[in-house]
């Protein structure tokens, strides 16, 4: 079986203690059955540490929502203690998400994480291919995957390749003609002619849309309020940002794009790249107007803070989804005139 992730989540290493948004703080953490029963069995003071600190395949979250294992200097205690093999499985995963393809699978490292973040900013988007175990086959449609595939090659060269805003353009024309060939059972790649009507960009809407969704720090909102009130004078933040958003854009597109092949709807997960690419880099010009500087660690600390409001929790996910379709300020032509 054949494993294709992205060069730098190769790269990737926890950075623990020195983290500033720990992922062991926050979340509930729900434990497999594997390591729930080795967890049953462990004896003496750490097994009772470990029985009494578990309720409903969970670990019982501390004062601060932190987890119970995280001791004072901000390391894992059951690493410590147990070993990294003895981790439960979204430990041992995060920040890496995987989906499989037939016998491919695809992996990659969640931008929620501020070391995965840093890396995704910094790092030209490369694929490697390795051999693994195999894992089982996941059915896919024949025909259906290898266009997407191609199709995904072509966006992300695109987007890695030229202008910002012209390739955003093109994406979107390129995917809604391509939602079109699927709809009418054309599995063809389309053709772009640069023909995307034009509409008005409606900023505040975006803005007001984002204000709806349900929020994961209780910061999150009232800085949407604040920035949503100076977005439209925010001032441009270094020139290499540009880069960055190509990189989150192609991030985006790497780990949501294939997902249509089970449900045949491109057209949505390309919007969700678009307009996260844009917000993202609004939110960045925002805190340069706001605070004067927007350094490359707050740059990564902001795309960070997106990803885990937005793309970390699934009923957000699915609302921009649905937006995308529905609402005018999410149409392909709306979200092009917003870059
Ligand atoms: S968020 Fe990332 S860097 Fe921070 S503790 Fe979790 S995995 Fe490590």
């Amino acid at each position: 079986m054949i494993c294709r992730t992205p060069g730098y989540a190769r790269k990737f290493r926890c950075i623990a203690d020195k983290c500033r948004d720990n992922c062991c703080i926050g979340w509930e953490i729900d434990i497999d059955e594997e390591t729930g029963d080795f967890y049953s069995s462990v004896s003496g003071s750490f097994g009772k540490r470990l029985k009494d600190n578990i309720r409903d395949g969970c670990f019982v979250l501390g004062e601060n929502e932190r987890c119970p294992f995280l001791n004072s200097r901000d390391l894992c205690d059951i690493y410590i203690t147990l070993g990294e093999e003895h981790l439960c499985q979204i430990c041992r995963d995060h920040p890496r998400y995987f989906e499989w393809f037939g016998d491919i699978k695809e992996g990659g490292i969640g931008m929620s994480c501020e070391e995965a973040a840093r890396l995704i900013l910094s790092s030209d988007f490369s694929l490697t291919e390795t051999e693994i175990p195999d894992e089982g086959y996941t059915d896919v449609d024949s025909e259906l995957y290898p266009l997407l595939l191609s199709a995904r090659s072509i966006i992300i060269d695109k987007l890695m390749n030229c202008e910002l805003a012209d390739s955003v353009k093109y994406v979107l024309e390129f995917a809604e003609k391509l939602q079109d060939n699927i709809d009418c059972g054309i599995l063809r790649l389309p053709e772009v002619t640069g023909t995307l009507p034009s509409s008005a960009p409606d900023m505040r809407g975006v803005f007001s849309f984002y204000q709806t969704l349900e929020p994961i720090s209780p910061d999150w909102i009232p800085a949407l309020e604040r920035y949503s009130n100076i977005a439209g004078n925010a001032i441009n933040v270094v020139p290499e940002s540009d880069n960055e958003l190509r990189r989150i854009a192609v991030y985006f597109i790497f780990r949501y794009f294939m997902k249509s092949v089970f449900d045949g709807d491109v057209l949505s997960r390309v919007k969700l790249a678009a307009v996260s690419t844009w917000m993202i880099g609004k939110l960045w010009q925002c805190r340069m107007h706001e605070k004067g500087s927007c350094s490359f660690e707050e740059r990564c600390l902001i795309a960070k803070s997106y990803s885990k409001e937005i793309e970390y929790c699934e009923e957000n996910i699915a609302a921009l989804a649905e937006a995308s379709y529905e609402m005018a300020c999410f149409a392909s032509s709306a979200i092009a005139g917003l870059f």
